[in-house]
């Protein structure tokens, strides 16, 4: 397994639709399963509560989860080709992304989901999700969709990281990429 760097804001894979994952037999191939797994070791180290396959690079309909948002799960987990139904009522909390260090906001968010997906030995997974947990999987589930969670922030919160954003599309657009060192130096 390997630590991956993170693609930023404004980076262009950020930015379309992901693509539908192919199953075989159902079943998840080597190549998903090692980015899995290699999504699973980026997201411990980068200390996330969940990673979307576009934040590495590979535009394709795959996100994790941190165990600690899901009901008796004791590892990371893999969510191929999910769908979600919102659910609850909407409310507000803080947000971050991995793809903007040191950038937060507000966002409305609904406080239920059901996360149906697969899972990499091709199981079916329907999970109902409260609260934070429902929040991340709205957030993961917008990365497939090219949806960044700064594009819900209302207009004063947008002008309060308009400056920060800035700066990193900027680094973004000379080729930068987070790794974990940048964030060890500090
Ligand atoms: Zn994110």
């Amino acid at each position: 397994m390997a630590v991956l760097p993170i693609y930023c804001y404004e980076h262009d894979i950020l930015r379309r639709a992901a693509d539908p994952i192919d199953l075989v037999d159902g079943k998840a191939d080597d190549e998903v399963r090692k980015l899995a797994a290699d999504m699973t070791e980026t997201m411990a180290a980068f200390d996330g509560l969940g990673l979307a396959a576009p934040q590495v690079g590979v535009s394709r309909r795959l996100f994790i989860l941190h165990q600690n948002l899901l009901p008796e799960a004791e590892e990371p987990r893999a969510f191929i080709n999910p769908e979600l139904e919102l659910d609850g009522e909407p409310y507000i909390d803080r947000e971050g992304c991995l793809s903007l260090p040191e950038i937060f906001g507000r966002v409305k968010r609904y406080s239920r989901v059901e996360l149906r997906a697969t899972g990499l030995e091709g199981e079916e997974l329907k999970l109902e999700l409260p609260m934070l947990a429902a929040r991340a999987a709205q957030h993961e589930f917008d990365h497939l969709e090219g949806i960044l969670f700064v594009d819900h922030l209302t207009k004063g919160q947008s002008m309060l990281v308009r400056g920060r954003l800035q700066q990193l599309a900027a680094r973004t657009a000379q080729g930068w990429l987070r790794r974990l060192k940048d964030d060890t130096k500090k």
